[in-house]
């Protein structure tokens, strides 16, 4: 089955023979006698107990996206960052380092940041290749982690040489998926062992409810680490029996079953809306490159750019529905953002709208200069979030925005 019919046939569990999943607003499932809520609690008996556990409307959701990513299984999050909040503190203990790129998503960034606070190392790698991640990794070093299209630099790692890297040192490989979603990249195929998702943006694509998700590729022996100590039984299976039994649970980052079902309505047209996305973010970075009033576009679609070959590799059939321009000062950025009709003027992304945003004022404007200028976040820079709109009116959109003064 290609990915588009899959897509439309992921196979939905409901006793009932719903094709979309019911949504199971409940706090507590009811088991009519003691010792089968015994069982339940146990893990040796089938079923539901408490929402903040599981829930059928967010198992429902976490199979689907787990196929899609080709994982063996999956945890639903409150959000993206309960995911990486949750992923990561499943594996680290005082003491511990870990590797990341340091274009990464400002809420990752700034959680990062705050490991330092318990006795953990992060390491911010300033590139993406495989040596930049190699130069940093050592005996204590836990996983390595980045972003499939680093946001905010949007840099393409080199996910099948990291992930050798990560196996020579024996240390997992975490990639947060949410720019380029399974319709361009599935980073498991590529030696990838955790992928992480916002479902916020393109999995939900409607913005209409926050969520996030960890899936285990099961292709990982974790019982290596102190960490995993009391789950040497559960072996490559281990990851997500201790996040059940322990980090997610004690976190507390589940799921709404309402959201889980909003999230779960963007699927089908994921890959429709993916390749529309691309086009247009395509076509808008081709027409401001030759703008006199933009000084740089940033799009790894542009042949130009670092990356382009190798997204052109990676990636099927499209570069992502974000790109970045520089326009010379904050003034300039400001009133170009003010100008523009059909992009809301929002902190989001990978909304069907089109988006902007001055993510130096925003986003990252608790960060440093220093940080901010490592992190790609110049004074004079506008981040888009390309829309499915007609394209025609977007590039219009831009024109007047950018000649008026
Ligand atoms: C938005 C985003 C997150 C965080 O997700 P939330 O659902 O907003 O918590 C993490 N990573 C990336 C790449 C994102 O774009």
């Amino acid at each position: 089955m290609e990915f588009e019919t899959k897509l439309i046939n992921l196979e939905t569990k409901d006793e009932y023979g719903a094709t979309n999943t019911p949504i199971y607003m409940t706090n507590s499932f009811e088991h009519k006698t003691a010792e089968k809520l015994e069982k339940i609690f146990k893990g040796r008996a089938p079923g539901y107990v408490y929402s903040r556990v599981n829930n059928p409307s967010i198992r429902s959701v976490e199979e689907k996206i787990s196929s899609l990513e080709g994982g063996q299984s999956a945890i639903l999050s409150s959000s993206g960052m309960a995911a990486i909040a949750t992923a990561t503190l499943n594996i680290l203990q005082a003491g511990d380092e870990f590797v990341t790129s340091s274009s990464l998503f400002g809420g990752s960034y700034n959680l990062f940041k705050s490991y330092k606070k318990y006795g953990i190392k992060p390491r911010f790698s300033d590139g993406v290749e495989k040596k930049d991640i190699a130069r940093l990794i050592n005996k204590k070093t836990k996983f390595v982690f980045v972003e499939t299209i680093g946001n905010p630099r949007l840099d393409v790692p080199d996910i099948e040489g990291i992930s050798k890297i990560c196996k020579q040192w024996g240390v997992p490989l975490i990639v947060d998926n949410t720019l380029a979603t399974p319709v361009l990249i599935k980073p498991l195929e590529l030696g990838a062992n955790i992928v992480i998702h916002s479902l916020s943006k393109y999995i939900n694509g409607m913005a209409n409810s926050i969520g996030g998700v960890i899936i285990d590729g099961a292709n990982f022996n974790w019982t290596k680490f102190d960490s995993f100590a009391d789950y040497r039984r559960q072996g490559k299976l281990a990851f997500v029996a201790k996040a059940r039994g322990e980090t997610f649970r004690n976190l507390g980052g589940c799921a709404s079953p309402l959201n889980s079902f909003l999230n779960e309505l963007g699927l089908p047209t994921l890959s429709l809306r993916m390749k529309r996305h691309c086009h247009n973010a395509l076509e808008l970075a081709k027409f401001l490159l030759g703008h006199s009033e933009v000084e740089s576009v940033n799009y790894p679609g542009l042949k130009d750019n670092n990356y382009y070959n190798r997204a052109k590799d990676l990636f099927f059939g499209g570069f992502g529905g974000i790109l970045t321009l520089r326009v010379g000062s904050k003034k300039r950025a400001f009133e170009i953002i003010n100008n523009l009709n059909y992009f809301y003027n929002l902190s989001n992304l990978g909304d069907v709208k089109s988006l902007v945003i001055h993510p130096a004022s925003t986003i990252y404007s608790n960060n440093t200069k220093e940080e901010k200028e490592a992190l790609g976040v110049y004074n004079d820079l506008i981040r888009v979030s390309v829309g499915i709109e007609d394209i025609g009116d977007l590039k219009k959109d831009f024109a007047q925005a950018l000649h008026r003064k």
